[in-house]
């Protein structure tokens, strides 16, 4: 599905990523953890085309991505649930949504084709279709990261990158968005997840990535990682 091979990826004088390597398969779940600054965003960005690497391929199902405008890559595929939740937060649920729909279907907005996505989203968040004329900015936390993840569904991609879904939820609302990414990672989406809850990331997980300073450190299939005293002592606490 998404083939990252030597990225390389520099702000100015800073290097953020140095010589990157990702595969995720079809259908798979993978989890990129790593301490602060370690680059994980910045990988995830690129592969949206929001940054332009100074080296490294990426594709996706074998279509080069690299020097791809974001609403492309969008066409091919590919969602970002960003860090921090992004919503449009003076425009509606609904508004958020049909930003989220994508330009393949937009060219004349496709009335039909929305509700029709929009009743499969509410499959996944029943609450949604109960606020869709709420102004985005009043919802709870919570319910932001719902739209946040509901408005990247949108366009039905067949790989969904998500930039610390859980940061600032509650216990109870982090359970239901790791039940939510099981649930569609059962229904066979590809996922990349990058996720601060390392213990939570990697019982999810078939494979995982630890980045650090730029570089990948270690990775591997994610339940024997659990067990790893490296990952043990610097991500679980333990
Ligand atoms: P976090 O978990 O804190 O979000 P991260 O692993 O996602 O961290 P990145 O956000 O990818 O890390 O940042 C990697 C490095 O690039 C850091 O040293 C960061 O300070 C630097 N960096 C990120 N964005 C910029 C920017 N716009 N300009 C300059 N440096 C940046």
């Amino acid at each position: 599905m998404l083939s990252i091979d030597n990225l390389i990826v520099n702000y100015a004088q800073v290097e953020a990523v140095r010589g990157v390597s990702i595969f995720v398969g079809t259908g798979e779940m993978v989890a990129l953890i790593g301490a602060n600054g370690a680059g994980k965003t910045t990988v995830l960005h690129s592969v949206m085309g929001l940054l332009k690497p100074k080296a490294g391929t990426i594709t996706l199902k074998g279509e080069n991505l690299v020097g791809r405008p974001s609403n492309r890559i969008l066409d091919l595929g590919v969602a970002l649930v960003p860090e921090g939740r992004q919503l449009f937060s003076h425009l509606t649920v609904q508004e958020n949504l049909e930003v989220g729909y994508g330009r393949k279907f937009r060219m004349r907005f496709d009335r039909k084709g929305f509700q029709s996505r929009l009743e499969k989203i509410d499959g996944y968040f029943p609450r949604i279709g109960e606020r869709l004329n709420q102004i985005a900015g009043t919802l709870s936390g919570g319910e932001q990261q719902m739209v946040a993840i509901a408005r990247a569904l949108m366009s039905d991609p067949d790989l969904l990158l998500l930039d610390e879904p859980s940061l600032g939820l509650s216990p109870l609302m982090m359970d239901t968005v790791i039940a939510l990414l099981t649930r569609l990672h059962g229904e066979g989406m590809a996922i990349l997840l990058i996720e601060q809850n390392a213990r939570a990331a990697l019982r999810i997980s078939q494979r995982a990535y630890v980045l650090d300073s730029g570089r990948t450190t270690l990775d591997g299939e994610a339940r024997p990682l659990l067990n790893d005293p490296r990952i043990q002592q610097a991500y679980l606490g333990l």
